[in-house]
């Protein structure tokens, strides 16, 4: 599949979307995650796309210097080494970013960095090469982050056990790793992007993904119903098919309903990024990324449920699609921090316009 997909010009087509001649707008892109996510354990992967290579592909080609670029992008590009993006921490709640503590220290030219990372995915796949790595170096009030490129095999890095999600391991991105780092040394130029702005620059790559990851999970759902729709229709309980019991049918009609308003809000705000950039969509990001993972999960629960047993086993897809979809009701931000985000949009929305009114201006 993979030399298939660098025949007809796909391969590494989603970690291209910074580079400046990237043929596709957010919309139509966000269209085309949708049909990879309905094989969601293949396609990436055939495509050169899997995570967190295609986001660290597409930071090198926004903030990369030449000589980053240099080192690293062709060879990523070209799927012959790999990467992991360190962010969360085990001791602190990570969803809050700004209070990690992984220590880039500077001296003589180069940053001394102390601190542990979990969850790093693909970091101990045996192709990883490259760890980026969000880490302190302006501690202070605005407690600033810098994103630095550390080689996997520095002196100093040190891996502990895999961690596992609902007892998957994602073999094919090597597990998730604990890093330890130990008087990790980097010299200046590995900063990535302005220093201080890690988070922002992060933001840049990570919050177009969201909406990617939003679409995929939309494709899944689609298949999680196809799923349940053939096995409602096959499979009988007191001599009647499942669809013939009126439960079932307002099940598989609501699932259609969530699914359809799931892409609705995504290709929405995808379209907004396309017209008013991506500063623009901030809230319907947030917005997306609280709706559409549960959403979807309560699709691909019923076509389990519709499965019994069968919807829990390895022979389905449905299990493994149902936990990829519930972790990302927490990582790239919780529910709740974006539910949070949607509101204090709203409350300033109607700020404004009680403001207006009072002015008369309405
Ligand atoms: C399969 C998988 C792959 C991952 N890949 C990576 C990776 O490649 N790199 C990486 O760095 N990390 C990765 N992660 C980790 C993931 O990003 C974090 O688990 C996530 O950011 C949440 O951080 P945390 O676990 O520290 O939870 P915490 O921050 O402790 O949050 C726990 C809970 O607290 C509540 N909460 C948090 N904030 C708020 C709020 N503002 N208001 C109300 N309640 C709140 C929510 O219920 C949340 O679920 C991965 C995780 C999984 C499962």
């Amino acid at each position: 599949l993979r030399s298939e997909a660098r025949t007809r010009g796909l391969y590494h087509l989603f970690s291209a979307t910074g580079a400046d001649d990237f043929p596709f707008s957010t919309l139509q892109f966000a269209e085309l995650a949708e049909i990879t996510g309905y094989s969601p354990f293949l396609a990436q992967d055939a495509l050169g796309s899997l995570n967190p290579d295609a986001e660290v592909i597409n930071l090198l080609h926004r903030f990369g210097s030449d000589v980053q670029r240099g080192q690293w992008l062709a060879r990523l590009a070209d799927g012959d080494i790999g990467s992991a993006l360190c962010i969360t921490e085990p001791g602190v709640a990570s969803s809050d970013p700004a209070g990690l503590t992984t220590r880039a220290t500077e001296r003589d030219n180069e940053f001394l960095m102390n601190g542990e990372k979990s969850w790093a995915l693909g970091a101990l796949s045996p192709l990883c090469e490259l760890l980026v790595v969000l880490a302190l170096t302006d501690p202070g009030p605005r407690h600033c982050h810098s994103l630095l490129l550390v080689p996997r095999r520095a002196a100093g890095v040190q891996f502990g056990e895999a961690s596992s999600f609902f007892g998957y391991r994602n073999e094919a991105r090597g597990g998730m790793a604990h890093i330890r780092f130990n008087n990790v040394k980097v010299p200046q130029s590995a900063l990535l992007g302005p220093r201080g702005e890690g988070l922002a620059t992060a933001q840049t790559s990570l919050g177009p993904a969201r909406l990617f990851h939003c679409m995929r999970l939309i494709g899944a759902a689609e298949r999680a119903l196809r799923l349940l729709c053939n096995r409602a229709s096959s499979r009988s309980v007191g001599g009647e098919p499942l669809v013939r019991h009126g439960l079932w049918l307002d099940r598989i009609a609501e699932a259609r309903i969530r699914i359809e308003q799931a892409r609705a809000v995504t290709l929405g705000v995808a379209a907004t990024i396309d017209a008013h950039g991506l500063s623009a969509a901030r809230t319907g990001i947030s917005l997306a990324k609280a709706f559409v993972p549960s959403a979807t999960e309560w699709v691909i629960d019923m076509a389990i449920q519709a499965h019994g047993s069968d919807g829990m086993s390895h022979e389905l897809p449905l299990a493994a699609i149902w936990a990829w979809a519930r972790t990302l009701r927490f990582s790239d931000g919780p529910d709740e921090a974006h539910r949070m985000a949607v509101a204090r949009a709203e409350l300033k929305r109607g700020a404004d316009r009680s403001t207006g009114l009072k002015s008369g201006a309405q």
